[in-house]
C-alpha cells in the first residue's frame, strides 16, 4: 500500500503544467501561431490534438479557437459516440456551428437517413459539400439524382459527372459506408422500386467492373444512364423501399 501512494505521489509530481515552470517559453509564442499548429494537429489527428491541448494552460486557452475546430478530423467519432455519446455530441454541435465539413456531413447523414429530419438533413450535407467535403457532394448528387424532381436529378446528374471525371466515386462510397456503420439506417421513402435507367450500351460501359470504380466517365464516354444506375442502386442498396 505504502509502495503505491509513494507510486501516485510521483505520477502527480511528473504532471506539473510547462506554464507554470519558470523555464517555460511555450506563453510567449504568438497565439496565431500556436492557434495554426493546433489546428494543423487536429486536422491530422483527433487523438493527438486532445493529447496536445492538456500540454499547458496556454495550449488549453489556444485550443478553444473556432479555427481549429473548424479543422478537427472527426475519423474515429463513431468510436467516440459509443464510449461518451453526450460529450460526442457536444463536440459535434461546436464543430457544426464552426463550419467543421465532416461534422456537418457526419450530422447531415444522421438526420436525413436515421432520425428522418429530412429537410435538415439535406441543408447540412449541402452546407458540408460548400465547405468543400467531396463525400457530401457525392452523396447530395445520389439524393438528387433518386428524387422524382425533373431540376433536381439533372442538377444531381451534374454532380455526379463531376464526383466521377474526378476519380473520387469510390473514395466517396467507403466514406458514406464508413460513417453509415454507427447509425440505424430509417429512411425507407427515397426509392418506391429498384431504379433502371436503360443504356444500349451496358456491358460494353460497365466491362471493367465499373460498379465498383471511380470512372463511368472515361476515354471521352459521359454515360448518364450508366451513372445513374450504378450511384443509385449504390443508395438503394442501403435505403431499399419499404416492404
Ligand atoms: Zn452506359
Amino acid at each position: 500500500m505504502e509502495t503505491t501512494m509513494k507510486m501516485n505521489e510521483g505520477r502527480k509530481r511528473k504532471r506539473v503544467c510547462i506554464e507554470d515552470e519558470p523555464s517555460s517559453n511555450v506563453n510567449k509564442l504568438p497565439t496565431e501561431m500556436v492557434v495554426d499548429i493546433l489546428a494543423n494537429v487536429a486536422a491530422d489527428s483527433f487523438d493527438a490534438f486532445f493529447s496536445a491541448k492538456q500540454c499547458c494552460k496556454f495550449f488549453v486557452r489556444a485550443s478553444e479557437d473556432d479555427f481549429i475546430y473548424k479543422r478537427l478530423t472527426l475519423n474515429v467519432l463513431p468510436d467516440k459516440l459509443w464510449w461518451t455519446p453526450k460529450k460526442a455530441k457536444a463536440l459535434v454541435r461546436r464543430c457544426i456551428s464552426c463550419g467543421n465539413a465532416e461534422a456537418l456531413y457526419w450530422q447531415g447523414l444522421f438526420e436525413f437517413f436515421s432520425t428522418l429530419n429530412l429537410d435538415e438533413g439535406i441543408n447540412l450535407i449541402r452546407e458540408a459539400a460548400r465547405e468543400g467535403d467531396v463525400g457530401a457532394l457525392y452523396i447530395l448528387g445520389v439524393i438528387y439524382v433518386c428524387s422524382d424532381d425533373a431540376q433536381l436529378k439533372r442538377g444531381g446528374g451534374e454532380i455526379l459527372k463531376k464526383v466521377h471525371r474526378e476519380g473520387k466515386v469510390s473514395e466517396c462510397r467507403e466514406k458514406f459506408q464508413r460513417v453509415i456503420e454507427s447509425m440505424w439506417m430509417n429512411n425507407r421513402s427515397i426509392f418506391r422500386k429498384k431504379p433502371s435507367y436503360a443504356c444500349p450500351m451496358r456491358a460494353e460501359h460497365w466491362k471493367d467492373g465499373l460498379w465498383r470504380s471511380n470512372a463511368l466517365v472515361r476515354d471521352g464516354v459521359h454515360c448518364e444512364a450508366c451513372i445513374f444506375q450504378a450511384d443509385s442502386m449504390f443508395l438503394y442498396i442501403h435505403c431499399p423501399p419499404a416492404m
